[in-house]
């Protein structure tokens, strides 16, 4: 991704230099350490991307760009700005400054609490201020002053105003006048690009009447941008929206016609529209951690990446969410590669069949049933998950609880139905083995194992782990399928040494459950690493998009259980 350097770049927070991400909601360049405090906050506070490693649609990141560059920051520093506050001793953290405590409260109060916007003055009704708000942004979103209208939102105004007089939302606005930066930033808030007007007409609509042709093709993009983003995610590939809006990646040695596999299938099928949207959200998300995952472990030094506490092992807390689908959603970082591809394959599958209307008469005792086999007698399950999330976030305003809502296509159909939390137990295979307390949260119980290896020989060889990933990484990055296998048996023989150094038979749940994770992938690495290069030229073509997607995925399996087995040394020794 080519990029202007501008010398000036300093990280929005500390002000580091060369800020690597960018806080799109935000508008802002963030630098790695204050990226990882972001990211542990969650998308509803920040969604971030890395300016050169992650994928961006070109207009999209233009509007960070322009937002960052015009200075964006003073609207979540405005009171900072202020003499007085400086002379009350409030101040910026320097590069210098730690992360924890000092960078990542500062970020919690600016971001979270929004303790440095601009307060309005108090009003008896808020609702009035709100759709002033909301009608400043209508008219302000037909001009190219983005900082305007991040403001607004800021303070509350409603991306998805309806307003009374006009007829239209602003999107309609922003889409007629052709300002395609304005349209980027109002749906990253969460405006709808099938929202009708009084009329019944859209924003799309607007554009393409307008002659604005681009506009009208990235609205659309936006309206599938769930369904994309997860077809992207596993086999790097889009719809085009003119010959089909979805595309649904095969597996072809994984048609698991299990009795299990079918039951999760049907029970997905059965969910209501509703719920089987909130379950695609959250998996969306899920991919967009997952992926940033991925960059931070191409992007980190690999000794530093062993032993830093700042990774965000699943989806942190979203107060807006009920307890259950918050747990629901962390217990998606437990599918391993494979898993999480089947699971996104049938949503896919579901979310097509759904659009066409071609609903399956479901027995109405599934309706509303969560997704999950035995869902009910494994509650317990969910609290090591959950135990050491800070449950008590809360956000401070309404702008923060309508960021990005839309920011995904909506599932068509009705939404009849109460909702009820998902679960997602379903897909969940004893086969491949993970347990309690995995993810390093909540305590093991008992005796400390005296059979543990010690931390530094733990350490020593998941570095040695690590670097051979981030080599493999490489070369998926720079299409040298070749190297693959090398690869492959590099970190193949990386892992046997690291897993040698465990007892056959280790007494913790978790490291036993951490060594089958981390067999398992390294074998399942290998076997796909050997599909890219067929033995011989009878065999059918590689599809090496979906098989670079799993080896990809393989690896970050693999550095998910080193990384645990760091954790659960360094915290079992210390007892
Ligand atoms: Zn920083």
């Amino acid at each position: 991704m080519s990029r202007k350097v501008h010398r000036t770049e300093v990280c929005a927070d500390c002000s580091a230099s060369d800020p690597g991400w960018t806080s799109i909601n935000r508008g802002v360049l963030i630098c790695d350490e204050c990226c990882s405090v972001h990211r542990s906050l969650g998308r509803h506070i920040s969604i971030v991307k890395h300016l050169r490693h992650s994928g961006w649609p070109p207009t999209l990141l233009q509007m960070v760009q322009t937002l960052a560059s015009n200075g964006a920051n003073s609207i979540w520093e405005h009171s900072l700005l202020d003499p007085a506050q400086v002379q009350s001793g409030r101040r910026k953290p320097n590069p210098q400054d730690k992360i924890h405590p000092t960078k990542s409260e500062f970020i919690r109060s600016k971001y979270q609490m929004l303790s440095f916007v601009h307060k309005l003055p108090c009003r008896d009704d808020d609702g009035v201020t709100t759709k002033d708000l909301s009608k400043q942004l209508h008219s302000s979103v037909r001009t190219g002053s983005l900082e305007t209208c991040l403001r607004l939102l800021s303070l509350g105004a409603q991306a998805n105003f309806f307003h009374p007089e006009k007829g239209t939302t602003p999107l309609h606005v922003a889409a007629k006048a052709g300002q395609v930066l304005q349209a980027e930033l109002l749906v990253v808030y969460g405006a709808d690009p099938g929202a009708p007007d009084i009329n019944g007409r859209t924003p799309m609509d607007y554009a393409r009447q307008a002659g604005h042709v681009e506009l009208a093709e990235r609205l659309v993009e936006c309206q599938y941008e769930l369904t994309d983003r997860l077809a992207f995610y596993l086999c790097g590939r889009r719809p085009d929206h003119k010959n089909g809006h979805y595309i649904i990646p095969q597996m072809a040695d994984s048609l698991d016609l299990s009795e299990l596999a079918k039951a999760a299938k049907k029970k997905l099928q059965a969910l209501n529209n509703r719920l089987f949207e909130e379950l695609a959200m959250d998996v969306y998300d899920e991919v967009d951690r997952r992926e940033n995952d991925a960059v931070w472990l191409t992007t980190q030094n690999h000794s530093t990446l062993v032993t830093e506490r700042s990774a965000v092992p699943f989806l942190p807390v979203n107060p807006e969410y009920s307890a259950t689908r918050n747990q629901g959603r962390q217990k998606l970082a437990r599918f391993n590669a494979r898993e999480f591809a089947t699971l996104i394959i049938d949503i896919l599958s579901d979310a097509k069949r759904r659009q066409q209307g071609k609903g399956l008469s479901s027995p109405t005792g599934e309706r509303n049933s969560s997704l999950g086999l035995g869902a009910d007698d494994d509650q317990h399950d969910y609290d090591s998950v959950a135990s050491d999330e800070d449950t008590d976030s809360e956000l401070t305003t309404q702008n923060n609880n309508n960021t990005q809502r839309n920011n995904r296509a909506k599932v068509r159909g009705d939404t009849a139905g109460q909702p009820r939390s998902v679960h997602y137990m379903g897909r969940s295979s004893e086969e491949e083995g993970r347990g309690e307390a995995e993810e390093g949260g909540g305590g093991e119980a008992g005796e400390p194992d005296p059979t543990l290896p010690c931390t530094e020989d733990v350490i020593l060889k998941t570095e040695q782990v690590t670097k051979n990933i981030q080599e493999l990484l490489r070369a998926a990055q720079e299409f040298k399928h070749e190297s693959f296998v090398p690869c492959s048996e590099k970190i193949h023989s990386a892992v046997t040494e690291m897993a040698s150094l465990f007892p056959k038979r280790p007494a913790l749940d978790a490291v036993h459950c951490s060594l089958r994770l981390l067999a398992s992938s390294a074998s399942r690495l290998q076997v796909e690493c050997r599909k890219a290069a067929p033995s011989d030229l009878s065999s059918p073509a590689v599809d090496y998009q979906l098989l670079t997607q799993q080896v990809i995925q393989c690896a970050y399996d693999i550095a998910k259980a080193a990384k645990q087995l760091v954790t659960i040394t360094t915290r079992e020794k210390k007892q």
